[in-house]
């Protein structure tokens, strides 16, 4: 079996300041963890080459493989507010782009994949927990209709790297449309390259919003795009926990999953992530942190607007400013379905206000009483279960006004409210588990969460929160 990938790789063919070229480096003794087959189908790879000798070279970075041009991308951002000119590709690398069968441009990239010139202090390196992390997590997001990078691949490099203690290594492969982010228009806008922002502008202009012409368009479809991304978060208490603008992808997916989490207990305060200890990314935050990087995205554009400066401003302010109306819109839709209801009434919002609230003031587990109002054990979830007694008598009512048969309810209710999430207590017990070398826990949840609306009464186990000494309270960053 040969590996025959047919590359074409736009974004080498950009200007050489765009990135810097190099191979990865390659490691010791390289073993598969695991392959995703239905996207390596999607992509149009050959799934048996890919397991085979050649694609594990190429999957651990031993190997470049013909047509792949391997490049660290440059970008810039700001991270929890504070601007750094120069962060780029430390630990990745982009071997090049395929066309999937669907006709969309892919990236494929190797995150782990050694130094680069964008590395600093870091090691290019990453160890099996944020690699198996990013696995479950993107491929779950996939699955729940979000948006979201996707893993082709984890394999283990046979070597350690130096974090608290000696790791095992390890490489992901991810695929996305591509790794362009604010922060990529941010290193070319502080460098006052006119040109530069000019040309990665229609590179992904044609890329991901060919419907757009000019860059007031182009902003005003990352701005709804962003606001459908951050809804869909809400309705599945996602907090994404690192919302930087390096980290805010101009096609409107969901991009690095480091101390990202799923919450258990639903509170509107949640904040997981060990580096945030103002709460700047907490989960009833992410909104307006879209908004916020949505405006850094909007000041780049400026130099490429109107010449009259004012006039950009304001039409730039006024696009910035449309996030509002397109997020609640997705937002009351998100969980207008996921109440079950098919029509829009005037008080929809203020019912799903009220649950939201009952179910925070008693800590309610989010995924599973929104689960319940199809199963009929919300009601079981609440502490106190008078308090959701008296909301759910409207809710009734306001259903009964639909007249749709009970059955059709149902359906709707379970196609909107998910059974199974990675709960972060399960994520740890599969990463601990494969540190102690067994994957068959990792290779479960990414099995149970490739489904995760259907019931699988076989892994009725993972439909439970954590007990109290499982609880996870603090994630990490990827590295
Ligand atoms: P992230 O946590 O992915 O948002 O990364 C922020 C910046 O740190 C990016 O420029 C990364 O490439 C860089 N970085 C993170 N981890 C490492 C590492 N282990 N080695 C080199 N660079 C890293
Ligand atoms: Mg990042």
């Amino acid at each position: 079996m040969t590996l025959d990938i047919a590359f074409d790789n736009s974004y080498a063919r950009l200007p050489d300041r765009f990135f810097a070229r190099l191979d990865p480096v390659p490691v010791a003794a390289p073993a598969l963890i695991r392959l995703n087959t239905m996207l390596a189908h999607e992509l149009g790879l050959d799934a048996e080459a890919l397991r085979g000798p050649e694609g594990l070279a190429m999957l651990a970075g031993n190997a470049v493989p013909e047509g792949a041009a391997p490049l660290a991308q440059a970008y810039a951002g700001h991270q929890f507010g504070g601007f750094v000119p120069q962060l780029g590709d430390g630990r990745a690398l982009l071997l090049g782009e395929v066309i999937d069968r669907a006709g969309r441009r892919r990236d494929i990239q190797l995150k782990g994949s050694g130094r680069t010139p964008f590395s600093r202090m870091g090691d290019g390196r990453a160890w099996i927990g944020p690699v198996l992390r990013e696995y479950i997590v993107s491929e779950a997001m996939h699955a729940l209709g979000v948006p979201t990078t996707r893993a082709l691949a984890a394999v283990t490099t046979g070597e350690d790297v130096f974090r608290e203690g000696r790791m095992p290594g390890a490489i992901l492969t991810r695929v996305a449309s591509s790794h362009i982010r604010v922060g990529t228009f941010q290193y070319f806008a502080v460098r006052g390259d006119e040109d530069g922002l000019r040309t990665l502008f229609e590179h992904t202009r044609a890329r991901h919003h060919p419907d757009a012409h000019t860059p007031l368009e182009v902003l005003r479809a990352v701005v709804a795009a962003q606001a459908r991304l951050v809804a869909q978060w809400m309705g599945l208490g996602f907090i994404h926990g690192v919302m930087n603008t390096d980290n805010t992808h101009i096609g409107g997916e969901t991009i690095d999953y480091g101390p990202c989490a799923f919450m258990d207990a639903y509170h509107p305060d949640m904040v997981f992530s060990s580096i945030d200890e103002f709460g700047r990314y907490a989960y009833s935050n992410q909104p307006q942190v879209a908004v916020w990087n949505l405006a850094q995205f909007a000041t780049c554009l400026l130099p490429l607007m109107d010449s009259d400066q004012e006039a950009a401003i304001a039409a730039a302010t006024e696009a910035v400013h449309e996030f509002s109306d397109h997020f609640q819109a997705a937002w009351l839709a998100r969980f207008r379905a996921k109440l079950g209801l098919a029509r829009e009434e005037d008080g929809d919002a203020e019912l799903i206000e009220t649950l939201l609230a009952r179910m925070a003031a008693l800590r309610t587990d989010f995924t599973r009483s929104f689960r319940g109002l199809a199963d009929g054990s919300a009601r079981a979830e609440f502490a106190e279960p008078e308090a959701f007694d008296a909301w759910a008598a409207q809710w009734r009512t306001r259903l009964a006004s639909e007249g749709r048969p009970d059955a059709e309810v149902t359906a709707a209710l379970r196609a909107a409210n998910p059974a199974f999430i990675p709960r972060n207590h399960r994520v740890e017990e599969a990463i601990q588990a494969a540190l102690a070398g067994d994957f068959a826990p990792f290779h479960r949840l990414c099995d149970v969460l490739a489904c995760p609306f259907d019931a699988q009464p076989e892994a009725a186990d993972l439909l439970a929160a954590p007990r109290q000494q499982e609880v996870v309270r603090r994630t990490f960053c990827g590295t």
